[in-house]
């Protein structure tokens, strides 16, 4: 499992981080250790999402010094890899990168090298890392899209010292990650995480895990814009904004606008934001009374409402809280890095994982 050092060898080999390619393969080789050259050296990092591929080059301290996007190309498993390895070999013919990480949303193996499911991918048990460590020729690890990004937030951003963090990310679905004692939790399969499947409502909205009532059809972005579309179809006078910056059309409200009109000042908007904020509490005291972290990093599409959110999300985690009265309120935080986490903490995570 990895663990985060700040490791003196790897300070003292940052200086030697932009030499140029032709200079690092001239380098005679077999000097100095695979691991210190590794911890210190650049990486690149893969996000892969339902639209679009993202790549960049990430330094030790987290920083993205160069960065490519692509098209998803379709569901194909072959052309998905044909899309990564070329994003890696233009990044990689710029700068000198040892090795590569890949966050995509879905459930890895324990060792990291097969993934068993990607919901928006043809991935079935593909053994994506070693394929892509044939094409690359450069350390692969693989990684959930929001292990990635909270690994990132713990290791460069909101999180930075906390014993036990407990990340989300809010989207389409809430992604989660915990990281303890500097070592990312997978679970005994590789599923640990998967918050946004807690039922909080029996019987409630129907989710696409299988299962209703799951905490992400209350407390996501998709969640958001289904709560704002119904008030809009009922006709709500207090809905005018909000059907007047769609032209009357409730289909076409989007979480993301919601949240943008609530920034601006629509009392409804913000209504409505405030709702999914008391559910995003509801879920994390459910966490606490389980994980009983110190930290609560909130981050993802729907993270940018910022205060408008979590202040909700604080008073209903108070008033839910296992022991409340008796016990210290876990800090909850809106994550730092923003949409680049998931990329900077794949890279990261390639540096340190064996
Ligand atoms: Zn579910």
């Amino acid at each position: 499992m990895p663990r985060h050092s700040t490791d003196p060898s790897a300070r003292a080999l940052q200086g030697a981080r932009l030499r140029p390619r032709l200079r690092a393969i001239a380098r005679p080789s077999g000097r100095g250790s695979h691991a210190r050259t590794a911890r210190a050296a650049l990486a690149i990092g893969i996000d892969i999402g339902g639209t679009k591929v993202a790549a960049g080059v990430v330094d030790p301290q987290g920083k993205v010094l160069a960065q490519l996007r692509r098209p998803t190309p379709g569901r194909d498993p072959r052309a998905v890899e044909e899309t990564i390895a070329a994003l890696v070999r233009e990044l990689a013919g710029e700068f000198h990168v040892a090795s590569v990480g890949i966050g995509a949303a879905g459930w890895m193996d324990r060792a990291s090298s097969t993934v068993i499911f990607s919901p928006h991918l043809a991935w079935r048990n593909e053994p994506l890392r070693d394929n892509l460590q044939r094409v690359l020729r450069r350390r692969v690890v693989l990684a959930n899209d929001a292990d990635a990004a909270g690994w990132a937030e713990w290791r460069f951003g909101a999180g930075r010292g906390q014993e036990r963090l407990v990340c989300l990310t809010l989207g389409t679905g809430i992604g989660g990650s915990m990281v303890n004692d500097g070592v990312l939790e997978r679970g005994s399969f590789g599923l640990a995480g998967e918050f946004g499947h807690q039922v909080v409502v029996p019987g409630g909205h129907r989710c696409e895990c299988g299962n209703r009532g799951c905490w992400e059809q209350y407390a996501s972005g998709n969640a958001l814009g289904r709560e704002a579309r119904g008030l809009a179809r009922a006709g709500s006078p207090v809905a005018q904004a909000l059907l007047a910056a769609v032209g009357g059309d409730p289909g076409a409200i989007t979480g993301a606008l919601v949240t943008e009109l609530a920034l601006a000042g629509d009392p409804a908007s913000a209504d409505l934001v405030h709702d999914v904020g008391h559910w995003l509490g509801l879920g994390m005291a459910n966490l606490a009374a389980a994980l009983d972290p110190g930290m609560f990093v909130v981050g993802g599409g729907l993270g940018a409402a910022g205060e408008l959110l979590l202040g909700p999300a604080r008073e209903a985690y108070a008033r839910n809280l296992t022991g409340r009265g008796f016990r210290p309120l876990a800090a909850i935080s809106g994550a730092l890095l923003g949409p680049d986490a998931g990329l900077v903490g794949a890279a990261d995570l390639s540096r340190l994982r064996r």
